[in-house]
């Protein structure tokens, strides 16, 4: 099983504090942003970090392949008002990216605000062109919850985009557990959900799987993650999607809430990859990783 979860990357010890904080959870893989998710500021890359996260790694068995790089949220493709910006953005992001030694960025198809999807999958194509040139970098293009005008919420629309992409080995797709039962998909019978995602996209592109439980029942399109066992999708189903053959080698990764007590607020990861290992529900997740933490 490869699993992980989100972790930070910050100016300290960049890529170094990710892969120890990675570990920290008992995980063999994990996903970060190069900077805060919701700007584009973004500080140089200091290769002595990279170098001793690298080594870390290899000391932990985490196969850079397995790591996953996660663009920035407000990068929006699917509306012709900030296009020569985000795609000269997420040029530079890809040779962050591999310059870090990785070679997977998830990205959100984007929010057509107005324009209607299949204008809004031209202009995303149209950037995607731009920006995977000359790159092993691949793009796996996030299934969203259809919150607001979010493009991408069924596998038919993230065909459209990868039939446009010229460069075939260079896009993928990313499932996301939330995003999918919020956009309808019921993940409890997944076999048909996989079936379904074979059939249209081909199951060789599913390279990420973002393992969240959801606040909202099916088809909500709200995109409010929970923690594993604690929403609408449940343990069980959740359980099935992990340890479903046919995606065995594809890396999950936990993006579910943080912790909060009056104070502050701590990573649930540790306990809930835990549970995950063990395919047994902890009830009492919030008291143990705030007990853990504090
Ligand atoms: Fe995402
Ligand atoms: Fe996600
Ligand atoms: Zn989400």
């Amino acid at each position: 099983m490869i699993i992980g979860s989100h972790v930070s990357f910050n100016k300290n010890n960049q890529l170094l504090g990710s892969v120890k904080e990675c570990i920290s959870y008992g995980a063999n893989t994990f996903m970060f942003y190069t900077g805060a998710p919701q700007n584009t500021r973004r500080i140089p890359i200091e290769s002595k970090y990279t170098e001793e996260a690298f080594s870390l790694m290899k000391e932990n068995n985490i196969d850079p392949v397995n790591v996953i790089v996660h663009a920035p949220y407000i990068v929006n493709l699917a509306n012709e008002n900030n296009f020569t910006f985000s795609i000269s953005f997420l040029k530079d992001e890809i040779k962050r990216v591999e310059e870090l030694g990785f070679d997977k960025v998830v990205l959100h198809p984007g929010s057509h605000v107005g324009i209607g999807s299949s204008k809004a999958i031209e202009n995303i194509v149209y950037c995607l062109n731009q920006v995977l040139v000359d790159t092993p970098v691949k793009i796996l293009l996030e299934t969203m919850a259809g919150k607001g005008t979010e493009v991408g919420v069924n596998f038919n629309e993230i065909k459209e985009i990868i039939d446009g992409v010229s460069n075939k080995q260079n896009i993928g797709v990313c499932l996301d557990t939330c995003h999918i039962h919020d956009a309808g998909y019921d993940v409890s019978d997944f076999d048909s959900v996989l079936a379904e995602f074979d059939k249209i996209i081909g199951l060789d592109k599913l390279l990420c799987i973002h393992i969240n439980d959801s606040k909202n029942p099916i088809g909500a399109h709200k995109d409010r993650h929970e923690n594993i066992g604690y929403g609408h999708i449940g343990f069980d189903n959740l359980i099935n999607i992990i340890y479903n053959d046919k995606i065995k080698d594809v890396p999950k990764i936990l993006e579910t809430p943080y912790v909060k007590d009056d104070v502050d607020s701590y990573p649930p990861y540790k306990f809930e990859i835990e549970m995950i290992k063990n395919k047994k529900f902890d009830d009492n997740l919030y008291r143990n990783v705030i007990d853990f933490y504090k």
